[in-house]
């Protein structure tokens, strides 16, 4: 299989039809060989009675279900292993991100293994732009990378650079360092941003910042221990 969409989703019942055919809609022009996989993580609203109903139209999706809310690390991470793509594209449920700009992640991915995209005009509260924008800068002090937007979920990993990786709670956060730690290339592109559709943001200043921030040590210490192995033969 060529693409699969992977997509968390805790109580998103309001955004997840259209942004099913928005998916749909792209992919027209670029595959049919792709699928999406919503992972529902623990849900309490209507959103797996959504998914159910649009499978049944639509036979490209699919739904994994957790037992209970385990974070958007662990949903990434489920949705990783189950997906079948060589290309993963992961993105949020909240209709935040434009499936539009898939073919673009998608025209820099032959040349890097992890494209990241950069809402370089965000359509969030002022409060979140600025811990974001504080976030990235001491990240990219602490990591010594230059990413702008490591928190914009819309990315496209080839499958291999996401294979080794263990996603502890708040690791998706931090995807440019972990890939590029497996001597994996990464690249970004300016994406389009938009208010969320329906629902609420399900992340507060804590998990924003402080979160974030206690997290970003423990990536310094993996920064520090990592051995990236190649394997040169097999037999
Ligand atoms: N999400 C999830 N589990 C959680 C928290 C969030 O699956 O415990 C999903 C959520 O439904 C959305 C994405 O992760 O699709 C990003 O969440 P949100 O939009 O609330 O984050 P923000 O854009 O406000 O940073
Ligand atoms: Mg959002």
């Amino acid at each position: 299989m060529n693409y699969s969409i992977v997509i968390p989703v805790f109580n998103e019942e309001g955004n997840i039809e259209i942004l099913t055919k928005e998916i749909v809609s792209v992919f027209e022009q670029i595959s049919d060989d792709y699928e999406i996989i919503f992972i529902d993580d623990g849900s309490k609203d209507g959103s797996f009675a959504v998914i159910k109903g649009l499978k049944s139209q639509y036979p490209m999706v699919r739904c994994i279900s957790f037992e209970k809310n385990s974070g958007q690390s662990a949903a990434l991470e489920a949705g990783f292993r189950k997906s079948r793509g060589e290309i993963i594209i992961t993105m949020d449920a909240d209709l935040q991100n434009d499936p539009k700009d898939i073919p673009l992640l998608l025209s820099e991915i032959d040349h890097y293994d992890l494209v990241v995209g950069w809402r370089a005009s965000r359509k969030d509260p002022l409060s979140k732009k600025i811990t974001s924008k504080l976030g990235n800068f001491f990240r990219n002090i602490f990591l010594g990378e230059k990413i702008h937007d490591t928190g914009c979920s819309l990315k496209a990993f080839k499958r291999e650079s996401v294979e080794r990786l263990k996603l502890f709670r708040g690791m998706h956060r931090f995807f440019p360092a972990l890939v590029t730690m497996e001597g994996y290339k990464v690249s970004e592109v300016k994406v389009n941003h938009r208010p969320r559709f329906s629902g609420k943001t399900k992340y507060g200043f804590f998990d924003r910042f402080s979160t974030a921030t206690f997290d970003l040590f423990a990536v310094m210490w993996m920064k520090k221990r990592v051995v990236p192995y190649k394997i040169k033969e097999e037999i």
